[in-house]
């Protein structure tokens, strides 16, 4: 009987790939490999970034979760003692937008009506169904982690954790309630804070953009200015110019403008004007001119309120609003309510400001006309007031690039709201440079990394941390006092419990969401009067910011506690907590979380641990189709992740993420996929069959041979000494947390083994080329199960009759002697020096099998005997020169050449006869041939290769004796 079981040489990965998993889970191969090293002093802590559970994988998570499968496996086959717990993100906005679409809800009223209490619950349901759909996928990817243990930032651990931050903030000072110009998103009714605000998130966008004629108080002049955005004219407070620049007056068909000198060649193309007045900007400070929406109620009181300080021209401030003459004027429509810089140009020179919108942007009470109508989505309303009124000089279209809603991609708007913030800059070192030197003592893969966050932190406002108008989220716990204003924040549920005076029973035993949490109220600290929660829920950012703290517990069952609280670590064992802590290696998509995620968790630890958080953060850059476009549901080429994982199955999407430079954007797609599955998978599965079929052929098996003892022959020892080269460079490469140079150097080994050792060894079936390819093979797989856990798992299974690779340690290499390096630089040197001569043999035409007898060549000689006889047995020649000042082969076919060729073709055509009539082995033969070779030593070796006892002239025939 074999000892392997026998391959099928046309092998359907993907089924072989799910019967795999099926076994893995049924027969607790998983749990085994979670638990191997539960008691183990060496620890590796790895901190999973929680994948939103909105929606199903696709192939894009895939690359990440690969990565997160990776590592782990390593440190596992290492011995490192690990949590293997998975994390899925669950609060925010995100989800509460999928639901509406699911309820056909329009806006925030759609939710009020439905009720709060059961809009929660849906939420919380869908984010059950597609964690545990995500969780299928995962596996099905062949991530092993401890699944039932996943953590959920809905959790109260994680809520409450927050909460325990948020206090160590407050205590710090560095908590506020601030007033400001915010993005705003109109169908959410929500602030976007910057953190929100991607570069993706802006979309190509074309406006109407309006050149305004405001008429300068008792004058028959005008201001000429221009805006992008006509929903904020009636928020118009003042004009901005530049103190230093030109200004001309111009006059155009009998009018006058003011205008940057710099901007009236672009602004009058196509016109007649002529300059009268040349002036600095600061000249035109003080002015006074009228609006077209002066008469409005809303707009009129403001005026008569601040009429020093209401339609009138202002300097700028260049750190503010730096203003350019490349669009526009020159002169800049300043609405102090509808702009962050407008806001804080406003804020520094005292100007008023008018509150134009709802949350909704609508327009409020006191626009007559006006008001109830959205603001953004007829800005035609206010271009025809604009024109019949005369104020209009000239509309046309402007294309731009605008910030939309990062979750519903509805265009954002400005709006002046009460949002509460963390100071960046209070104190002394301020959070701002506490989390820079916490930033720099992290290892960022690609390098550029530190640089972008530290821009990030250079440049970032204040966090906000509030979202209006929301249901589903963190409630922040602070709670205000309507009769003092000040504000008290809760750190914990005990805290909670302990200093609410009315509304616990509605919270006990429920977790701390809306609308329950609201109920709560308590005394204020400082007047004893009743005070109750802030209305808005938290920045989801905050939630998994926390983890660290909120996530490492006594409920790992895979990290061996056995501890009978269930509380996170962080706030009951410290001790053991700083073992996990910061975190070994994270790893996550690069754009967009420099904001975020790689954001949110350098603040929480720098305000709790003044830490880092992590000590390696592995970034990748963008997954996009195999066209090199994004990947778009409408442009076809988007992938889900079942569709891949049924069609070219998971191990060939596991290759091909390592094989990616993580640095660079990838592409993704079948076509690829086939030239991966063909160039590695196929590659390797043919010599693992080749090796199983002989072996069976022969009866040869591990048990028979004595594997201790190394074969001497030099193809053996030089394949070995490989396969120890690349099992240190896999090693090293991994430690670093470099994917791309690990499995590098494993693709270019397979490469060697098949192209290499497998090629020159086709004609021996002993027990040294066995033993050899054998331990060859059992390394490999070793080295391999981390990137492709399926394949490995069925050749090593076969191969060893072991129960998983995945319960295996990981192969420790040996250093490599003076005698090792020269035998492996010589090999290369012979393989070199055999492209040469294949090539010098196309180009003149010979066949290898014709033998020739010397090569000369530039390279220097080969010292090993051994490894000069397989350039020679390849190139089929006699001798070889070295050092010579070219390369050239002797083409000279003596008789004897010609003789040993002819010779050598016979034998191949009588081996394959003996194929064709059927004989053994070692079966004797009778032959007769046209032509029979005169030199005896040919002779002879025809007739001992080929087991022929009688030779004679005649048609080619052979039969057995
Ligand atoms: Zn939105
Ligand atoms: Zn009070």
């Amino acid at each position: 009987m074999s000892y392997f079981d026998s391959i099928d040489p046309k092998p359907d990965f993907p089924k072989m790939e799910r019967e795999l998993l099926e076994h893995w889970y049924s027969d607790g191969i998983v749990d085994k490999y979670l638990k191997k090293n539960k008691d183990s002093e060496k620890y590796f802590s790895f901190q999973d970034g929680p994948i939103t559970a909105n929606n199903p994988m696709g192939v894009h998570h895939a690359w990440g979760r690969t990565y997160k499968d990776l590592w782990p496996r390593f440190k596992s086959m290492q011995g490192f003692r690990q949590r293997h717990q998975n994390g899925f993100d669950c609060q925010g906005l995100w989800v509460e937008v999928e639901v509406e679409k699911e309820q056909g809800f329009k806006n925030k009223k759609d939710i009020e009506k439905f009720g709060v209490a059961k809009f929660v619950e849906l939420c919380k349901e869908r984010v059950k169904k597609y964690s545990s759909i995500q969780t299928e996928q995962s596996k099905r990817l062949g991530y092993f982690a401890d699944w039932d243990n996943s953590y959920y930032t809905l959790s109260d651990d994680n809520n409450y954790m927050i909460w325990h931050f948020l206090k160590v903030v407050h205590e710090n000072g560095w908590l506020y309630k601030g007033n400001d110009s915010v993005p705003w998103c109109p169908r959410c009714e929500t602030a976007i804070s910057q953190h929100e605000m991607l570069t993706e998130d802006y979309k190509e966008a074309v406006h109407e953009s309006i050149y305004m004629k405001f008429p300068i108080v008792d004058s028959d002049e005008n201001l000429l200015v221009w805006t992008t955005t006509p929903w904020t004219i009636p928020a118009n407070i003042a004009v901005a110019v530049d103190k230093k620049l030109d200004y001309v007056l111009a006059e155009v068909d009998g009018t006058k403008y003011w205008l940057a000198d710099e901007a009236k060649e672009r602004v009058f193309a196509g016109l007649d004007f002529k300059v009268v007045k040349k002036v600095k900007g600061s000249e035109l400070v003080g002015l006074h001119y009228t609006g077209a929406f002066d008469n409005l109620p809303a707009v009129s009181e403001v005026a008569k309120e601040n009429s020093e300080k209401f339609h009138i021209v202002v300097a700028t401030n260049d750190l503010i609003m730096p203003i350019t003459t490349t669009e526009g004027t020159g002169m800049v429509h300043t609405a102090v309510s509808a702009g962050t810089e407008d806001f804080k140009l406003g804020k520094e020179l005292g100007l008023p400001m008018i509150l134009v919108i709802n949350d909704d942007a609508s327009y409020m009470e006191g626009f007559d006309e006006l008001s109830g109508q959205n603001a953004k989505w007829h800005p035609r309303i206010i271009l025809d007031i604009m024109e019949a009124k005369g104020f209009a000089f000239k509309i046309e279209k402007y294309a731009h690039r605008y910030p939309a809603c990062w979750r519903c991609k509805t265009e954002l708007v400005w709006k002046v709201t009460d949002e509460w913030y963390i100071a960046m800059d209070s104190g002394k070192p301020s959070l701002r440079e506490r989390m820079k030197g916490n930033t720099k003592k992290i290892n960022w893969i690609p390098e550029f990394g530190l640089k972008r966050e530290l821009d990030w932190l250079n440049n970032m406002h204040d966090w906000l941390i509030s979202k209006k108008n929301r249901y589903w989220g963190l409630a922040l716990p602070i709670w205000e006092c309507t009769s003092c204003g000040n504000f008290d924040v809760i750190g914990g549920k005990e805290e909670l419990k302990e200093k609410s005076v009315s509304g616990w029973d509605k919270m006990d035993g429920k977790s701390p969401h809306k609308p329950q949490i609201d109920e709560v109220k308590m005394k204020c600290s400082k007047c004893g009067e009743l005070s109750s929660r802030i209305e808005p829920v938290g920045n989801p950012w905050l939630d998994a910011g926390i983890v660290q703290y909120s996530t490492i517990s006594s409920n790992n069952k895979a990290s061996g506690f056995n501890v009978s609280s269930t509380k996170p670590l962080y706030l009951t064992d410290k001790k053991e907590w700083e073992k996990w802590f910061p975190v070994d290696f994270i790893t996550e998509s690069f754009p967009g979380q420099f904001k975020n995620w790689f954001y949110s968790m350098i603040a929480m630890s720098t305000v709790l641990e003044n830490k880092n958080p992590f000590k390696t953060v592995l970034g990748f850059a963008t997954q996009l189709g195999e066209d090199g476009r994004a990947m778009h549901k409408s442009w076809g080429n988007a992938i889900e992740f079942n569709e891949a994982a049924d069609k070219i199955g998971s191990d060939v999407m596991r290759w091909m993420f390592v094989r990616q430079d993580p640095a660079q954007n990838m592409l993704f797609g079948y076509k690829i996929a086939d030239e991966t599955r063909r160039q590695f998978h196929l590659k390797l599965w043919n010599i693992y069959n080749f090796f199983v079929t002989y072996a069976n052929s022969d009866s040869w098996s591990p048990a028979s041979s004595q594997a201790t003892v190394h074969s001497s022959q030099i193809l053996d020892k030089w394949v070995l000494i490989r396969l120890n080269e690349t099992v240190k460079s896999v090693t090293d490469n991994l430690e670093k947390f470099d994917p791309y140079n690990s499995s590098g150097s494993i693709d270019v080994f397979v490469d060697d083994l098949s192209l290499w050792y497998i090629r020159r060894s086709r004609d021996r079936k002993d027990n040294n080329f066995y033993s050899t390819t054998y331990e060859v093979l059992v390394t490999l797989s070793k080295l391999l199960a981390p990137f492709i856990p399926f394949l490995t798992d069925i050749m090593y299974t076969n191969l060893t009759k072991e129960e998983s690779v995945h319960l295996a340690s990981w192969p420790v290499s040996n250093p490599l002697s003076n005698q090792d390096s020269n035998l492996l630089s010589e090999m290369q040197i012979v393989r070199e020096i055999v492209e040469i001569g294949h090539s010098l043999r196309k180009e003149n035409n010979i066949p290898v099998r014709q033998p020739l007898r010397e090569l000369r060549i530039k390279n220097e000689e080969i010292k090993i005997r051994e490894v000069e006889q397989i350039l020679l047995d390849e190139l089929n020649i006699k001798s070889i020169k070295y050092g010579q000042t070219e390369n050239k082969l002797n083409l000279e076919i003596t008789p004897e050449l010609k003789e040993e060729a002819d010779t050598r073709d016979l034998i191949r055509k009588i081996q394959a006869a003996r194929k064709e009539i059927g004989t053994a082995l070692n079966d004797r033969i009778k032959v007769t041939t046209p032509w029979i070779p005169i030199d005896k030593k040919m002779l002879e070796f025809l007739k001992t290769k080929t087991l022929c006892d009688v030779l004679e002239l005649g048609e080619l025939n052979v039969t057995k004796i």
